[in-house]
């Protein structure tokens, strides 16, 4: 296989592994990076996330068809709001959300490497995209999941015949049931959608696709829920990698979008800080970026700085809003999670981060059918 992991802070680097691996000097995930020189548009084939595989793991693709998401201009909010806005429609995905990019390179990788079965936590977009993939690939899947998470959720992960462990007590313990799992038993690869880099290095394309619908150009801005802050840091990754080959001039400005019941990123930006400190959590409808401690968060904010994003959290009513307006007023049902970034362009734009008439992509990263309206 091609390509190598190397860490975002310091020399460190080593060749592809299946498992998540962090850096043995700064604890820092580690990334996925290839050798591009010479790469040129022109050898890009076929569509949607493989498309762009000269930038990905060199694996035999376990696909559904992801990515070639639409890139719609809003027709009433942008014009309301005063910039040049367009959506990315991430729920046209085949499980319904962005994920299956990260999930359709993360199990062609481990079922390249012979992984037989493999294990997340998450009772969410990400469960679902990785139990979809692992059964296409004829892998199994087992889910940890929080024992409060709710059965509408899971019967979306149970369908695709992935296994559900149900862990009681907060959140991080069903991370640490799936670490510990992972490590007892030999035949389990640990398929971390938070830490994985091959989850990120499908990310990217979301970032490929853009420049490459604006004819190899960035937008001024894009604004990102963040969670743990894959998509965040595959899209900054991925026009960075652009700018590096030359392809694009410059790069977009890339905000951080939280809800205000659960934003470490925003308050460590806000503090001048390199990394997150942990948060107590308050009760959000936005379940998909509910994540206090996200296991990449130096590098987040670290990206945040590099391409001079800025951060912003917003409360319930706002996210509630922004759902309802996107629907009413573009036709667009996008989950609570995608609306966090709907009511942050506001902000961003009533703080004066982004400029009035600028060019704006906010990717909505998954389907209302999937939560329903609040
Ligand atoms: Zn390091």
């Amino acid at each position: 296989m091609h390509g190598k992991l190397t860490c975002p802070f310091c020399d460190y680097e080593t060749e592809v592994v299946p498992q998540p691996a962090e850096c043995p000097h700064c604890g820092t995930p580690l990334r996925y990076e290839c050798d591009l020189a010479g790469a040129a548009p022109g050898d890009l084939h076929g569509r949607g996330v493989w498309r762009y595989r000269m930038f990905l793991p060199d694996v035999e693709p376990v696909s559904l068809g992801e990515g070639g998401t639409p890139l719609v201009p809003s027709l009433r909010l942008g014009e309301e709001m005063g910039v040049q806005l367009s959506f990315k429609l991430e729920g046209a995905n085949p499980t319904g959300s962005f994920k299956d990019r990260g999930a359709s390179v993360l199990v062609s990788v481990l079922a390249a490497l012979g992984a037989r079965k493999v294990a997340d936590d998450s009772s969410g977009n990400a469960g679902a995209a990785l139990a979809a993939y692992a059964a296409r690939a004829g892998l199994g899947a087992v889910l940890f999941v929080p024992a409060h998470a709710s059965e509408k959720k899971l019967s979306q992960i149970q369908a695709y015949g992935a296994e559900l462990v149900r862990v009681p007590g907060p959140r991080p313990r069903a991370t640490e049931a799936a670490q510990a799992a992972c490590r007892q038993k030999e035949d389990l690869a640990y398929a971390s959608h938070n830490e994985s880099p091959y989850f990120v290095a499908g990310l990217e394309t979301v970032a490929y696709e853009i420049a490459e619908e604006l004819g190899w150009r960035a937008p001024d801005h894009l604004v990102v829920p963040v969670g743990g802050g894959g998509l965040f840091l595959g899209i900054v990754y991925g026009f960075l990698k652009l700018l590096a080959l030359g392809w694009i001039a410059k790069t977009p400005r890339v905000h951080v979008a939280q809800a205000a019941a659960c934003a470490p990123i925003v308050r460590a930006f806000e503090r001048g800080l390199a990394a997150p400190e942990p948060v107590s959590v308050g009760k959000t409808m936005a379940e998909g970026v509910c994540i206090p401690a996200p296991p990449r968060g130096r590098e987040i904010l670290a990206a945040l700085r590099d391409v001079q994003g800025t951060a912003v959290s917003v409360p319930e009513g706002e996210i509630a809003l922004a759902q309802k307006e996107l629907a009413q007023k573009e036709g667009i049902y996008i989950e609570p999670t995608s609306a966090v970034a709907i009511a942050a362009l506001r902000r961003l734009i009533e703080q004066g981060a982004i400029p009035p008439g600028e060019e704006v992509v906010v990717p909505l990263t998954g389907s209302g059918l999937k939560s329903g309206l609040l």
